[in-house]
This record gives C-alpha cells, sequence and structure tokens, in this order.
C-alpha cells in the first residue's frame, strides 16, 4: 500500500516523499489507520529503525487542529537525544504545514525558554519526563486539550525510573485520549501500565 493508500494527506506526503520515503514500512502500514481513525489504543513491540517515529508522528501531525493553541498530542520519551530527534523528524514531517508547533522539552536546558514556547502555544510536546513535571508543578502547561499520547521506548523510560512521572503526567490527561505505547520489550512492568492505561489495546508485533 502507498502513503496515499493510508490516508495520509498531500502536504505530508509531499514532505516524506523529499526525504525519501517511497514506501510505508510495516509498522506505518499498521498504526497510521488506526491513528488517523483513533479506533484503537496500540501497543507496538517495535525497535528502532523501524521506522515507528513517522508511524506516529504523521498521523499526529495529520489530526493537529491549528486553530487550537493549546498541545493536543504529548510526546514521553527517556532522553534528550530521543526528544530532539522526534521533535526533529516530525518538524521534517510538517515542512508543507504552516504554522504548527513543535516544541521539544527536556532537562539540562534552559526552562525559562521552554516556558516562553510554551506561552506562545504549541500543539504537540514532545518530553522528557522529569521535566515535563516540573513545567507541569510550575502551571506553566496544561494537559487538558490532549487527546493522544505517546510513550516512545517504554521500557527505557520505566528502567531510568520515571514510573511514577508516567503515572503522575497521565493523571493530568483528560481519559477520553487514544495511547500508543513502543517498546522493544514487554516487562512485567509494562505490561501493568497498558492494563491501567489502555483499553482493549491493539498489539503491534515489528
Ligand atoms: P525510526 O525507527 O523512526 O528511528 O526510523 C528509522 C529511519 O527510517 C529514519 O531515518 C527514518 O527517516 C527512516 N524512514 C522511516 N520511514 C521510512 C519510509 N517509509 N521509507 C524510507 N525511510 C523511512
Amino acid at each position: 500500500r502507498t502513503f496515499e493508500e493510508l490516508g495520509i494527506a498531500p502536504e505530508i506526503w509531499r514532505a516524506i516523499q523529499e526525504m525519501g520515503f517511497e514506501q510505508p514500512m510495516p509498522v506505518q502500514e499498521e498504526v497510521i489507520p488506526q491513528l488517523l481513525a483513533n479506533t484503537r489504543d496500540i501497543i507496538a513491540l517495535a525497535q528502532t529503525g523501524t521506522g515507528k517515529t513517522a508511524a506516529f508522528g504523521l498521523p499526529v501531525i495529520q489530526k493537529t487542529d491549528l486553530d487550537l493553541h493549546a498541545p493536543q498530542t504529548l510526546i514521553l520519551c527517556p532522553t534528550r537525544e530521543l526528544c530532539l530527534q522526534i521533535a526533529g523528524d516530525l518538524t521534517d514531517f510538517s515542512k508543507y504545514v504552516d504554522d504548527i508547533k513543535i516544541l521539544p522539552v527536556y532537562g539540562g536546558s534552559s526552562i525559562e525558554s521552554q516556558i516562553k514556547a510554551l506561552r506562545r502555544g504549541v500543539h504537540v510536546i514532545v518530553a522528557t519526563p522529569g521535566r515535563l513535571i516540573d513545567l507541569i508543578n510550575r502551571k506553566t502547561v496544561s494537559l487538558e486539550n490532549v487527546r493522544t499520547v505517546v510513550l516512545d521506548e517504554a521500557d527505557e523510560m520505566l528502567h531510568m525510573g520515571f514510573t511514577e512521572s508516567i503515572d503522575e503526567i497521565l493523571s493530568y490527561v483528560p481519559n477520553n485520549r487514544s495511547m500508543l505505547l513502543f517498546s522493544a520489550t514487554m516487562p512485567q512492568e509494562i505490561a501493568k501500565i497498558t492494563r491501567k492505561y489502555m483499553s482493549n489495546p491493539m498489539e503491534i508485533t515489528i
């Protein structure tokens, strides 16, 4: 199948064509139509390099309501490097989507500039859990309009001790959201999170 057949809009298709994407990768074939239709929560066992960033990134961009100047999608990931990587990829995918604001939020950098960017209005937040909690505690970010949550490299986040932070963050997100969880492995702790936060999830192994 082609990206068009999966439902990807022309302006996004154009940007990824320029990046050299021709055919969807398997994880993209599975995830893109589901996420565009908001049908099911998804657990995907997928390693880095499988194309998972575009699998969630393309539909997230396409579904963004540009007139709503509030975070609608929250992507949580374990490290600053991954945070910047994801935010950069999403920015590339949205080259022809005017005025979409994607903000990476991570520790070890100026919180003031992140607060300023949040005040100007963002649509998509890509965050490491610790810094996001900090911003929530300072009341500089609201998650009440978040409708899609992505947990990327969930097993890594648990290894790094972010379980409680993730719990706290998810308590601020309304219940009528879709959730996607990507992990390279599926330890008990992850199964626990999926039982707690997901309803009847679809499972994909790549
Ligand atoms: P990821 O697993 O998200 O880290 O992606 C791995 C690499 O594959 C990245 O360099 C992407 O830009 C690239 N990529 C993702 N999807 C496609 C695709 N459909 N066709 C060609 N390259 C892709």
